[in-house]
């Protein structure tokens, strides 16, 4: 930013015109003003004396000693993975009065739908009674209505339109907006790495940061990982599956492209629409790998990095091209599908095409066309058989194999995450188990914070 327009004066306009708190609650001097200043940015801080507890080598084999753990805080309700899933869940649950925390191993809300460039809601809709109708409602519509106060934040959303694309930024930044209004305590950049068992439950997560290992205590712990870590690491029984992890990139200037010139060399699409009309996202589906594997994940990080690289520098080459450019590789590798809880129900895909009904009932899943109907998803499916303390949400909930492609998509990820909420505020309130909550408590509250449940 230049001298004539420091980002300090731009917020001075903003705020001006009614819009500085939407954008900064604390104005922070950019480079220029600090050195016009001369005030000190480098400040001494003293080096804390912490106990430390380094692994050792006895025997030929890495030891980690025992060690007592900080407790950083304890809470009612503790998420544990900022995806659409969590992020849905911590604020449902906040918002139905529990005093909910959420940890993120990265620095934003979204998970694979923000971080991983997914930016296509789909089964946001269903065919119900001849109808369209919207079944990602309650804190998830909400989040999809809130896009349309700013511009190119939404494309396709209105009354007759369905799967809408959102902004990434924009997305993050409601996201924020809300999880900040329901009060949800957020740790980002903290890894949860283990659980805290007491008999067959979960109370809580240790978690891994810059600054050290430490605890988190928790009544209900919602695992929203997307890879199923919390569940696995308390034993709760489960099952693993490889699937297609790509990686999506995003292409700039699209819109000075010559497209016609583009097609006639063979360049057919350059990928799907985004709200801002010069950028446009591009799916890479890869190969069927297993995404808990370290050396798999890095070797894919690699390869397909590079054929992204290797095919842009091809577009850009091709008349018509020459102005495209590589505007971001998504910062998030995209694994589809790892470790599926085994539920007290498995959701199967032949009960989704029957929409068969159940009784527990918490969220209902969207059509990727939106021409068949709805399908019934029973909280059986977010519940472990036997662990307590904790539920599941998105991706990992329980399901059959043949049911993974529409269970994974964001709308049902946004509307069993509130379900888990919701449900985990219900357990907290009544200090029951969550296998014993009143389903009718949660289905009342589901609908008081504006859940479709058919
Ligand atoms: C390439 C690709 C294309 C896709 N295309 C579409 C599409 O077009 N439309 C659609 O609707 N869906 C699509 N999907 C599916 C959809 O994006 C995801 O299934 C959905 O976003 C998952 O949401 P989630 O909240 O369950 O999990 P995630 O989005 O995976 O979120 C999990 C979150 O938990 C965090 N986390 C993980 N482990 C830990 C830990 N141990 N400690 C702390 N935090 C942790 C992660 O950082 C992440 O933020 C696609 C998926 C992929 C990979």
């Amino acid at each position: 930013m230049n001298d004539s327009m420091t980002r300090r004066k731009l917020f001075q306009i903003l705020s001006a015109a009614g819009l500085g708190p939407a954008f900064a609650s604390r104005v922070v001097a950019d480079e220029s003003e600090h050195k016009a200043k001369k005030k000190p940015e480098i400040q001494p801080i003293a080096v804390e004396d912490k106990p430390r507890y380094p692994a050792f080598i006895r025997d030929g084999k890495v030891i980690q000693p025992e060690r007592p753990l900080p407790v950083f805080q304890e809470t009612d309700v503790l998420v544990v993975g900022g995806g659409a899933a969590g992020w849905a869940a911590a604020v449902s649950a906040a918002r139905a009065g529990a005093q909910t925390m959420i940890v993120e191993r990265y620095g934003c809300f979204g998970g694979l739908w923000t971080g991983g460039i997914v930016l296509v809601v789909i089964s946001t809709h269903a065919m119900e009674n001849g109808q369209m109708t919207q079944v990602v409602r309650g804190v998830g519509g909400e989040l999809l209505d809130r896009h349309a106060k700013f511009d190119n934040a939404i494309v396709n959303r209105g009354e007759t339109k369905f799967n809408p694309t959102t902004d990434p930024e924009a997305t993050m930044f409601i996201m924020d907006e809300m999880i900040q209004e329901a009060k949800v305590k957020t740790l980002f950049h903290c890894w949860a790495t283990d659980v805290i068992m007491d008999g067959g439950a979960v109370r809580g997560v240790v978690f891994d940061s810059k600054a050290g290992r430490q605890a988190i205590l928790a009544k209900v712990v919602i695992d929203t990982t997307g890879d199923g870590d919390i569940f696995a690491a308390a034993g709760a029984e489960h099952v693993q599956r490889l699937h297609a992890i790509g990686l999506v990139h995003r292409l700039g200037n699209v819109d000075r492209a010559d497209q016609a010139a583009l097609k006639k060399a063979g360049i057919k699409s350059l990928g799907a629409i985004e709200p801002q009309p010069s950028v446009r996202w591009v799916n890479l589906r890869g190969p069927s790998a297993n995404g808990l594997d370290i050396n798999e994940l890095t070797r894919l990080q690699f390869e397909h990095r590079l054929k992204i690289w290797n095919q842009v520098q091809k577009q850009r080459k091709t008349p018509g091209g020459d102005k495209l450019f590589l505007l971001q590789t998504a910062p998030q590798l995209g694994v589809r599908t790892t470790r599926l809880l085994a539920g007290v129900h498995q959701l199967t895909y032949q009960e989704m095409r029957e929409a068969k009904k159940f009784n527990d009932v918490v969220a209902v899943g969207g059509a990727q066309n939106a021409k068949t109907p709805g399908w019934p998803i029973p909280y059986g499916a977010l519940l472990p058989k036997k662990l307590d303390g904790l539920l599941t949400a998105g991706r990992s909930f329980s399901m059959d194999d043949k049911l993974i492609e529409d269970g994974r998509l964001i709308g049902s990820c946004l509307t069993t995450g509130h379900a888990a909420g919701a449900a985990a505020a219900v357990a907290v309130k009544d200090g029951c188990k969550l296998r014993d909550v009143s389903i009718p408590k949660v289905q009342k509250l589901l609908r008081e914070q504006g859940a479709y449940l058919g």
